[in-house]
């Protein structure tokens, strides 16, 4: 198993939480809008547990795909809410496809995203348009399978980021038809939607991580 990949597997989740936990009533306020409000909380939540999992399996020598897996057991458990049960979902998916074996390569890498991406779009149901995460997390997926072709990780990553930045403001024009936001669609108008947004949030700081 390699130890860098799963040292830099969990300073990614360690920038990543940091994110979230700044974002944190931003979210909630976005949330607030269409939804019940929760979703900075539950982030904030969800991605701390989930660090913390991760530094305590690197500490037990676990390898990137299984630290990454125990990371999703732990933001579905603690994290709660629709968002904290798919971004478990999509932690365990890249864990299981990238496994222990040497320092995945960017291509194994954008393959475990994708994997992610099908795990979530299976639990959830939602399509491109539905004005959910899979917004943002489809056009990061593509940008970044299409970038690890030309060039390192982190440059791929960052591409893919911004990608998913875009798309994640674009949401504000859709209306929901999926998740708690459903029922108040006009409402959410306007307002992008917050699981896209976090999605983007995220991945920036991943982005900015694996740059350093
Ligand atoms: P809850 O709606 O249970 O309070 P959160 O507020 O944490 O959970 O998360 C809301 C976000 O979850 C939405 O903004 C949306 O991005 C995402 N979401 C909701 N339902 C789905 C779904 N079926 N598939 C994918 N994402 C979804
Ligand atoms: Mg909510
Ligand atoms: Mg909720």
């Amino acid at each position: 198993a390699s130890r860098a990949a799963a040292s830099t597997a969990c300073a990614v989740l360690d920038a990543v939480a940091a994110a979230l936990d700044g974002a944190a009533d931003e979210l909630g306020r976005l949330d607030a809008v269409a939804g019940d409000g929760d979703h900075g909380i539950g982030m904030r939540r969800g991605s701390l547990a989930a660090a913390a999992a991760a530094r305590a399996g690197h500490d037990r020598d676990l390898g990137c795909g299984a630290v990454l897996v125990v990371a999703g057991d732990a933001w579905a458990d603690k994290g709660g809410g629709t968002s904290g049960a798919l971004w478990g979902t999509a932690l365990r998916a890249a864990g299981h496809r990238l496994g222990d074996g040497d320092a995945p390569t960017p291509g194994a890498m954008a393959a475990a995203v994708a994997d992610a991406l099908a795990a979530v779009r299976q639990q959830g149901g939602a399509a491109p348009g539905d004005k959910t995460l899979v917004d943002a997390f489809a056009p990061f997926a593509q940008e970044l399978s299409r970038g690890v072709g030309g060039g390192s990780l982190a440059a791929a990553w960052r591409a893919a980021a911004r990608t998913a930045t875009a798309a994640a403001d674009a949401t504000a024009d859709l209306l929901p038809r999926l998740g708690r936001a459903r029922p108040h669609a006009e409402r959410s108008l306007g307002t992008p939607d917050p699981g896209a947004r976090s999605f983007a949030i995220a991945m920036t700081a991943a982005a900015d991580r694996l740059t350093q």
